[in-house]
């Protein structure tokens, strides 16, 4: 028996399993038994605000929906469904992921879809993280790029910008203060009237080569397949600032041959990919998150640009060989919609990336909808994984090397 999870108020967890919970897959319905995993370790409960919690018997009054926030290397399948009371403030920046209680214990909708060591939860002594940070920042005091990854790595919790100091894995390179995209869910800047904080500060300088490429250079120095990444989640669009990629590529390239030098970005700008790439980029992982011009459009809010450069970058990127990640922005009744894993298959079937990493986008799912629409034909996020498979791409969460 699929029973309720809940909250009361004061955000206070409780078990029904006398009732039966609601989710939402675009349509809102029952979990099927199948769609539910035991909360893995790692996984937070949170409270939705002002949303009853919806079941088989109607909404609750003064029982609130429970979500939980997934660790890495976890798909989400669902969220929760609930009715909303007037004035509930818009959720916060987390992916909201269905859950409900089996045998007393909590289960939530999702799906492993990765495994790195590299990615499980941190925990560091005390001062030992500030103590790293102090000593690679005094040994380079002009670098402002590592001043603000060292900023990542305290503030944000961030790992690629704390594998920087642990010299381990990859190594975040941020690039750009300014964006030629409006997402709706942007991590790095949300528009005043949301009233929602973004999770992250955008960096408010344009960084040089020379910063980057010190820190390139002194990370594959130490981890012999390390992997150096421009474009990350505290900044705009790296792409924007190619020339100086390029540049920077090359100063590393002039010093380690060794490792993998990948670019994070939303793909606007296929002529600027092309100079990185002839500068000896070696992956690319490109964020989406639909096939579909309307839905993208509706998201991402582009800026001189359209679905149609993104896909060409795609395009561009696997015809020259590079490692190709897609990192699609994952939403349960959308991803899955039939026209969307239509559109999908049909691109991955002319153009075999490497990997899609199926991302969680975090939204509060009523406001995504309201920006992307409800589907005509939602067929379960399992569907559209077993889609992505089918096209022999593989599935994951994390940019690995090989
Ligand atoms: S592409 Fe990235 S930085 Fe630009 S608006 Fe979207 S999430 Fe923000």
């Amino acid at each position: 028996m699929i029973g309720l999870a809940y909250c009361d108020r004061a955000g206070r967890i409780y078990y029904d399993e006398g009732l039966e919970p609601l989710a939402d897959g675009g349509i809102v319905r029952p979990a099927l038994r199948d769609e539910l995993i035991p909360a893995p370790p790692g996984s937070v409960e949170m409270i939705l605000p002002g949303r009853r919690a919806l079941t088989t018997h109607g909404a609750l009054r003064g029982k609130y929906a429970l979500a939980a926030m997934l660790p890495a290397g976890y798909t989400r399948l669902l969220v929760p469904a609930y009715e909303k009371e007037a004035n509930a403030p818009t959720l916060p920046l987390f992916g909201y992921t269905f859950a409900c209680v089996i045998d007393d214990e909590l289960y939530v909708a999702a799906m492993k879809t990765d495994e790195s060591e590299d990615w499980q939860p941190r925990y560091f002594a005390d001062g030992e993280l500030e103590a790293l940070l102090e000593r690679r920042t005094s040994a380079d005091p002009g670098n402002r790029v590592l001043a603000q990854v060292a900023l990542c790595s305290r503030e944000y919790g961030c790992f690629t910008a704390q594998n920087v100091f642990l010299e381990r894995g990859e190594a975040a390179l941020p690039v750009s203060p300014k964006c030629n995209a409006r997402c709706v869910g942007c991590i790095s800047e949300q528009e005043p009237e949301t009233g929602l904080a973004s999770p992250q500060t955008r960096i408010a300088f344009e960084t040089t080569a020379d910063e980057l490429a010190r820190i390139g250079i002194h990370h594959l120095e130490r981890v012999e397949d390390g992997i150096v990444s421009f474009g990350q989640g505290c900044e705009g669009e790296p792409l924007l600032r190619s020339i100086v990629i390029a540049s920077a590529i090359e100063k590393i390239r002039a010093a380690r041959a060794n490792g993998t030098i990948n670019l994070n970005t939303n793909g606007s700008m296929t002529r600027g990919l092309e100079r990185c790439i002839d500068a000896g980029l070696q992956a690319v992982r490109v964020s989406l998150n639909s096939f579909r011009p309307h839905a993208y459009a509706a998201y991402y809010r582009p800026i001189g640009y359209a679905l149609d450069d993104v896909l060409a970058s795609i395009r561009l990127a696997v015809k020259r060989g590079l490692r190709v990640s897609l990192n699609l922005l994952t939403h349960p009744g959308v991803t899955d919609d039939a026209e969307e894993i239509a559109a999908m298959t049909a691109f991955l079937r002319e153009v075999p990336v490497t990997m899609i990493q199926t991302r969680t986008l975090n939204i509060d799912p009523e406001w995504y909808f309201d920006a992307v629409g409800r589907p005509r034909e939602p067929l379960g996020m399992r569907t559209a994984i077993a889609a992505i498979r089918g096209a022999r791409v593989a599935v994951g969460n994390f940019t690995h090397t090989h």
